[in-house]
């Protein structure tokens, strides 16, 4: 069943995009995991395609298109693999940060270019003492005049090394009580002096994913970069996580999708004991197991998708898909390398490449064990 966002315009998109990463990513992404990087000239590609930030105003250099064809676009990258997270991050997570709290002059500045693939982006939130309790961050941002003096350091942030533009999350107030109202979001430049990147961190799977440490040395950020008011940045960040969160849970869904087909394939052309594996009771019911979660978290995210587009209220939601999705797909990679015998685990089935990407998806944008908090709290315990 079509999804309700989905209309023909955006299955005629989806269309010609993969055509384009079929000619443009498909044939190159095993090298890209070997070189632990994406090239920034795929980048520019996309943007020259429209496939950069197509929701933003077209005065902006995007196409006002609604949010289910950055659906679409992060479902296709996903189909690629799960290492061209960093392009759904800057479109859906790190971009709505400017368009959302950025002044005129900001917009007019950054976003013409983040649609073109020339800027690339970031947001930089967790540091090496501090991931799920935000609030606890100790990088600082003083004013001095007409400019910040920020200094800390950042880790494990998606596009660390290609990015032109990091939204920083500091304390302008480190002593204001609760601590969270102290944060401000600062937009850092590449060419920022102070500004330093840190280790190309070796992560278990993403392989082509660039994600880095970031070091602020009494680095200088004109006053004009703040994004927004100061002390509210944490209420931003609150706000846009929705979306980040819905954005895994998108990449999940797909990726156990991909899983499930790859599978089903693989078993019915494996044979033992003289007949096909499929035929094994086993194989039928883990297989009947894994698309009955599929299919079930499928009808909840399409639901999901739908409400956010309408501007309702999806923390709760947003929080159940984002672990339950990332769940089921945590297990059906499993179930998925086991049905492919020792082949399962060989480097050139896709499936071994899955199951080292998928397990991150549990941990980023929040742990599960964040969402089952927020879950939680907001069904009143
Ligand atoms: C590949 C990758 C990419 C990332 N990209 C980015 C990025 O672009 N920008 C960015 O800012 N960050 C990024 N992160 C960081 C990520 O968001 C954090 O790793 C995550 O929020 C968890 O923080 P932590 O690693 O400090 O774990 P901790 O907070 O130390 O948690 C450790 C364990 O304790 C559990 N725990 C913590 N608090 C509670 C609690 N209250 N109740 C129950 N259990 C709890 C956690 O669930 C977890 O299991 C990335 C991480 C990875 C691995």
């Amino acid at each position: 069943m079509t999804a309700a966002y989905i209309k023909e315009g955006h299955e005629i998109f989806r269309k010609s995009l993969r055509k384009f990463l079929e000619k443009e990513a498909y044939p190159y992404y095993e090298q890209w995991e070997e070189d632990r990087i994406i090239p920034r000239d795929f980048w520019i590609k996309m943007g020259d395609q429209g496939y950069l930030c197509p929701t933003i105003d077209e005065q902006y250099g995007g196409s006002e298109a609604d949010w289910g064809f950055a659906v679409v676009i992060n479902e296709e990258l996903e189909r690629v693999g799960s290492g061209l997270v960093g392009i759904g991050l800057h479109n859906d997570i790190v971009v709505p940060y400017i368009t959302a709290y950025g002044t005129e002059e900001q917009k007019q500045k950054w976003l013409p270019r983040c649609a073109a693939g020339e800027i690339i982006t970031a947001i930089a939130m967790t540091e090496p003492g501090t991931g799920s309790d935000l609030a606890g961050i100790k990088t600082t941002a003083r004013l001095e005049g007409d400019h910040y003096v920020v200094n800390g350091q950042k880790t494990f942030i998606t596009n660390g090394i290609h990015s032109d533009l990091i939204i920083v999350a500091c304390k302008t107030n480190p002593d204001a009580v609760p601590a969270h109202k102290g944060i401000s979001l600062l937009a850092i430049e590449r060419d920022a002096p102070g500004f330093a990147r840190g280790r190309k961190l070796n992560k278990v799977g993403l392989h082509c994913q660039d994600t880095a440490e970031l070091v602020f040395e009494d680095c200088i950020v004109p006053k004009e970069n703040l994004i927004g008011e100061e002390g509210k940045g944490f209420l931003y960040l609150m706000e846009k996580l929705q979306q980040e969160r819905l954005v895994v849970a998108i990449a999940a869904q797909v990726a156990a999708e991909e899983m499930l087909r790859m599978t089903i394939e693989y078993v019915k052309s494996r044979e033992a004991f003289g007949k096909s594996i499929s035929r094994f009771q086993n194989t039928q019911f883990k297989i009947a197991e894994m698309a009955t979660d599929a299919e079930m978290g499928r009808a909840f995210l399409d639901q999901l998708i739908t409400e956010h587009m309408l501007g309702k209220d999806v923390v709760t939601k947003v929080s159940m898909a984002k672990w339950k999705l990332t769940e089921n797909a945590r297990k059906i990679a499993g179930e998925c390398m086991q049905l492919h015998g020792g082949y399962g685990y060989m480097e050139e089935y896709e499936i071994a490449r899955r199951y080292r990407d998928i397990p991150v998806a549990s941990i980023y944008a929040g742990t599960n064990e964040i969402m089952k908090v927020i879950i939680a709290k907001n069904i009143g315990l």
